[in-house]
């Protein structure tokens, strides 16, 4: 069946020494799964969800029972006040420049204390010229850049007792860069180091990739405000596109009158038959997390054994579902992610190639033959084209599929 798929003895001997190498890994993801169901399945049980709630409503989209439910239960599972999880929201970045057009106001200071934020908002914020940009309005931003993975706290304090920030970003994730993500425990030193200063700062933190990884979320930990994408961990594969705001009920309320209109806010979004899919997906998101995560093991496992830098390490603890590979040189980057498309269930005969993306400096490489355009909480691997040609690979929805996967792209690249 392997050589059917192209696949070879070699490689199927390279998996099944790696996987008796990992069994505690696994058995430790398998923990966190049960809790984050543990979770959920309160939330759900909570909230009475039944099957009117998976009506549906168009136009206004008022007194939609079924969103109001699922509000709740994000709110629920993050043990905070309010969420707004909607499908208006077209992307993660859409959720995050919501929530930062919704939080600042002209004259107002943004902060980012992880260096500079995700690519994608760059045109955002006006680090890169836009005329619909934050700093077009008028609002300023800075950074302080990590040290050795780390926050710079002297240097965070310093600027905190200099003159008002209003808000305080934080990434999880690296996104393209070459640091570790931030784990849950540096998150909650941060914040109380923060809280010691300034009290009433905004604390935000984009926390794509990083749901469910762990046992605990960031409002778990003192953060005010919480935003991801339900084409990540949260939406479980199912939920066909939507983010999500959570946190402190006026900071929420803000979001709502930005993404919708003044006045009306949370009480208007019509849904359009997609709760069904953003619930099952919720309910799917911690075995789907930890598929992902097995999935990323066994590759930095194998490809540590064939003599690769790999980030993390199997048996680091982590962050969110990245997995990343040194390759090194162009070539090998590019057929990883090629063997990546191939065992892919959608468009797997189409070979990808580097290409120029708007919002990218380099070319970038994309496989990502997923059900959900761009979904990758779904098998799929990119990098940008430029030394040491990483790759960051992610998602699996099963563990068997994303094992096949990564199988097929490590044949492609042994000679
Ligand atoms: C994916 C991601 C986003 C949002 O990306 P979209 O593609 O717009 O959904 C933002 N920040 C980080 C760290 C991410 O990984």
């Amino acid at each position: 069946m392997y050589g059917s798929l192209g696949i070879s003895k070699n490689v199927i001997e390279l998996a099944e020494r790696a996987e008796k190498e990992i069994k505690n890994e696994f058995e430790e993801i398998d923990r966190i799964c049960e809790l984050n169901s543990l979770k959920v399945l309160k939330a759900f049980k909570k909230y009475n969800v039944s099957e009117v709630h998976f009506n549906s409503t168009t136009g206004y989209g008022y007194s939609d029972i079924g969103r109001d439910v699922i509000e709740n239960i994000f709110a629920d599972i993050f043990e905070t006040e309010d969420a707004l999880v909607r499908s208006q929201f077209i992307s993660g970045t859409h959720a995050l420049t919501v929530a930062l057009f919704a939080l600042l106001r002209p004259g107002d200071t943004m902060l980012s204390i992880n260096g500079k934020p995700y690519d994608t908002l760059d045109e955002v914020i006006g680090i890169v010229e836009n005329k619909s940009s934050l700093k077009s309005f008028g609002i300023k931003f800075e950074q302080i850049d990590l040290v050795n993975d780390d926050f710079d706290y002297e240097k965070i304090e310093s600027r905190l007792k200099q003159s008002k920030i209003k808000l305080i970003e934080i990434q999880r994730s690296k996104g393209y860069s070459n640091r570790k993500s931030i784990s849950i425990e540096k998150v909650e030193k941060v914040i109380q180091h923060i809280r010691n200063i300034d009290k009433d700062v905004i604390i935000m933190i984009d926390n794509c990739y990083c749901e469910f990884v762990g046992d605990k979320e960031p409002t778990q930990v003192g953060a005010d405000i919480v935003v991801g994408s339900l084409i990540k961990n949260l939406g479980g594969g199912i939920a066909p596109n939507g983010a999500y705001i959570v946190g402190k009920k006026e900071l929420v309320e803000l979001a709502g009158e930005r993404l919708t209109v003044p006045g009306e806010g949370k009480e208007v979004g019509p849904t359009l038959g997609i709760n069904k899919y953003i619930l099952q997906g919720l309910f799917m998101a911690p075995s789907v997390v930890a598929n992902s995560l097995k999935t990323a093991v066994l590759a930095s496992k194998m490809l540590e054994n064939i003599g690769y830098k790999v980030e993390p390490r199997y048996n680091e603890k982590r962050a969110d579902i990245i997995q990343t590979v040194e390759f090194g040189k162009e070539d090998k980057l590019i057929k990883f992610c090629q063997g990546i498309q191939m065992c892919s269930p959608i468009d797997s005969n189409s070979i990808p190639e580097p290409w120029d993306m708007p919002g990218y400096t380099d070319k970038v490489i994309m496989a990502a033959g997923s059900f959900t355009q761009g979904s990758s909480i779904e098998l799929s691997c990119d990098g940008p084209i430029r030394s040491p040609y990483i790759a960051f690979l992610q998602g699996g929805l099963t563990y068997q599929y994303g094992k096949i996967g990564v199988m097929r792209a490590i044949e492609n690249i042994i000679d």
